[in-house]
């Protein structure tokens, strides 16, 4: 079977590895749909995020949907043919922050594509069944695969308690802003102003759902989210775009006593934030760290037609064409919201 190894910066080629036997508790998904996320590239352009440094040779990606193949010994509730969304994250479940319900920041948690575990841009992966999660009827693989940016997305929005009718500001119109700006909606949100830099993500915006959005190139962002609101500022606000701009920005145009959240991924390990504002505001200003278990709920919004995953989805690649999808996401070339990995091909 085919792998996509990254073996220095920048450099993938298409290696043939034996075919994996699903071990006790096991499946071996055969994989459909992968996303391209930011994080995957900044490990293919960098070599790190942070601390956690690429141990070469590797596999990226973390955004599967595929087809149950084949199933270990003890496994009885997953039938091969299933179609399955793949939960990226094994928390290790006996931490004091698995035992608290937060397993996304479990630190011991092995995540796929992340240092030093192996990814899923290959044709068949061995996966733990429990983190395999049945499709509904009529949703997509491709849907599937999208879940997991979507409740990036979800989380934020579950973190930041959103209430009926509050405003809110997002800062970066790509994959997580765009989910989040969705998750906004359904949370009650009244008005969402999102803004970027790139002028088929502010129209994006705008046609999923944003209030209104600006191209941050033209307009200067504290001022406007300052006109939108009467000077008050939102209620909420997210960075997501891992910029320092962004970052300045979702303490500055946040109301006194407000809530802000980070969710980007920078390439820089410091930013500065402004803390006369910060401090005479009295912010909330959070992190916000992958997803915890929201791929249910969003499974039910996108069954319900209540959130449009399917538009997050602007590109397709094969698997031998990983290093263009990696090269047109970190360009964000052709309007590129979620570029799409399919190892087997269109199988939905
Ligand atoms: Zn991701
Ligand atoms: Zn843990």
């Amino acid at each position: 079977m085919k792998v996509s190894v990254l073996s220095a910066l920048r450099t993938v080629t298409l290696q043939d590895r034996p075919m994996p036997e699903p071990g006790p508790g096991q499946v071996r998904v055969k994989v459909a749909a992968v996303g391209v996320c930011g994080s995957d590239v900044h490990y293919y352009v960098d070599g790190k995020i942070g601390s956690a440094v690429v141990q070469y040779p590797t596999v990226l990606g973390h955004e599967p949907a595929g087809i149950i193949d084949a199933v270990g010994e003890g496994v009885n509730t997953l039938a091969v043919g299933t179609r399955v969304a793949v939960e990226p994250a094994s928390p290790c479940m006996h931490c004091e922050h698995c035992l608290a319900g937060r397993h996304n920041i479990c630190p011991s948690v092995e995540f796929l594509g992340t240092p030093p575990f192996d990814g899923i841009f290959m044709e068949y992966r061995c996966m733990p069944a429990h983190c395999c999660i049945p499709l509904p009827e009529g949703m997509s693989l491709i849907e599937g695969a999208l879940l997991e940016p979507m409740g990036v997305g979800l989380h934020a929005v579950t973190l930041a308690k959103i209430g009926f009718g509050e405003t809110v500001a997002i800062f970066g119109a790509g994959p997580i802003g765009l989910s989040t700006m969705m998750a906004a909606r359904l949370a009650g949100a009244k008005e969402i102003y999102m803004t970027d830099l790139i002028p088929e993500r502010v129209a994006y915006a705008k046609d999923l759902g944003a209030t209104d959005a600006v191209n941050a190139a033209e307009t200067d962002v504290t001022d406007w989210i300052a006109q939108k609101t009467g000077g008050r500022g939102v209620d909420v606000t997210f960075e997501a775009a891992g910029q320092q701009q962004t970052v300045t920005q979702t303490c500055e145009t946040v109301r006194i006593g407000g809530r802000a959240f980070i969710i980007g991924i920078p390439t820089v390990d410091e930013f500065t934030i402004p803390m006369h504002v910060c401090r005479r505001k009295e912010l909330l200003l959070q992190q916000v760290r992958r997803a915890n278990g929201e791929v249910f709920r969003c499974m039910e919004y996108v069954a319900q037609g209540r959130i449009p995953l399917k538009k997050l989805a602007t590109h397709t690649f094969s698997l031998d064409q990983v290093p263009q999808a990696m090269e047109l996401v970190h360009a964000h070339q052709d309007g590129v919201i979620r570029a799409m990995v399919l190892p087997h091909g269109d199988l939905d």
